[in-house]
């Protein structure tokens, strides 16, 4: 039975794949994927569909979706869990703030799955994935077979893996290595520590922490709820653009940077995506005439559905934005989504 993507992804975008594989299972999974690559046709993994934006076209080929479940604790080890590819996210962060395990708290409420969270090593509010995770059970495209793969052999950075650089395959497992700690991580998040009411570096009960982080994502519609239509999205659409120093000295003194390295020969510094967005004169809101995607009214880093767009709108709108920030600031931003058929 297949379905278009537009029902599977947050978005609400993408044309029906010719076929469509539920894997709940684990030997299902692997075996479907195995399948699926011996004929040479496109394929796509899904999980969440919350990192997607998908072109209207049907889809040549074959969607395995990823729809496994289950934590685990490793045995003799009550603070290391393993979780199933498509367990969701926010169910791993519930339960380990349930159980007082410290180190993912401040990922609450980021949508998907368990094993889409390495692939762009997802993260907010001080915390990425990369910090407590130690490996992952992987199916690799090359070789068919299953292996299990390091944090290091991972290659994290911002936003980044290796599996978001090319390697293909299926994560159909992740391994978390939590701290027993009914308090979190420290606070490294300015705005999460004004709202928490404490100091950066302090360490503040783990549902204390959960609860200010959804209300924060909440407020910027980045929980994903049917009441907010500026929930419609595939989060942030850009990355914060990262630029050489020198370059970040030409831009308005006020616009927010982050040095990087400063131990690095040629120091890098992280810009505002949102900030740079804002100041090109695009508002909360806004949408090209006649157009169904619109800038979220609570964020202008998301773009939204506000009913009935076509992929092909949201792109128009990712392109504008790009041109207007790249025009004005000569900054070029990066689309943090995944982009299957369409381009910026
Ligand atoms: C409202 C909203 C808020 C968000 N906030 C954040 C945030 O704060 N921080 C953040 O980092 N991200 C955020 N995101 C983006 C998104 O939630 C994450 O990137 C998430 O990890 C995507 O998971 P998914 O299961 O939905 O992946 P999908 O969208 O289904 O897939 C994303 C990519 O991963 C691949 N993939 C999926 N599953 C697997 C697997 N098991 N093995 C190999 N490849 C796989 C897909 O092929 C695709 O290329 C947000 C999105 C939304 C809609």
């Amino acid at each position: 039975m297949t379905k278009p993507l537009a029902e599977l992804t947050t978005l609400r975008v993408g044309g029906t794949p010719r076929e469509l594989h539920e894997c709940r299972s684990l030997p299902d999974l692997v075996s479907t994927a195995r399948t699926v690559w011996e004929s040479d046709e496109r394929w796509l993994l899904l999980g969440g569909g919350s990192n997607l934006v998908v072109a209207d076209e049907p889809f040549d080929g074959s969607v395995i979706h990823v729809a496994t479940s289950g934590i685990d604790h490793v045995e003799g080890d009550e603070s290391r869990i393993r979780v199933q590819a498509g367990e969701p996210w926010d169910s791993v962060v519930a339960y380990a703030v349930e159980r007082g395990l410290a180190g993912v708290e401040a990922l609450s409420g980021i949508p998907g799955s368990a094993g889409a969270a390495p692939i762009q090593n997802v993260g907010a509010y001080g915390q990425e994935v990369s910090e407590t995770l130690t490996n992952v059970d992987f199916l690799d495209y090359d070789t068919r077979e299953l292996e299990r793969l390091s944090n290091d052999e991972l290659g994290f950075g911002y936003r980044t893996s290796v599996l978001k650089r090319g390697r293909k395959g299926v994560v159909v497992g992740i391994e978390l290595q939590l701290e027993p700690s009914t308090l979190s991580r420290p606070i490294a998040y300015a705005q999460l520590a004004t709202s928490l009411g404490v100091s950066l570096g302090d360490r503040v009960p783990l549902a204390e922490v959960r609860d200010a982080v959804l209300a924060l994502r909440a407020s910027k519609g980045m929980v994903l709820s049917v009441d907010d239509p500026d929930s419609v999205s595939a989060g942030s659409f850009f990355t914060n653009p990262i630029v050489s120093e020198r370059f970040a000295h030409g831009l308005p003194t006020d616009a927010p940077r982050w040095l990087l390295d400063p131990d690095a020969p040629e120091s890098e510094v992280k810009l505002s995506a949102a900030w740079l967005i804002e100041r090109s004169g695009i508002t909360r809101g806004f949408s090209l005439p006649g157009s169904n995607a619109a800038i979220s009214s609570k964020h202008t880093l998301a773009i939204v559905n506000r009913g009935g767009a076509t992929a092909e709108e949201i792109m128009q709108l990712a392109r504008f934005v790009h041109l207007r920030v790249l025009g004005q600031f000569g900054v070029n931003l990066y689309p943090e989504p995944q982009l299957v058929g369409v381009t910026l």
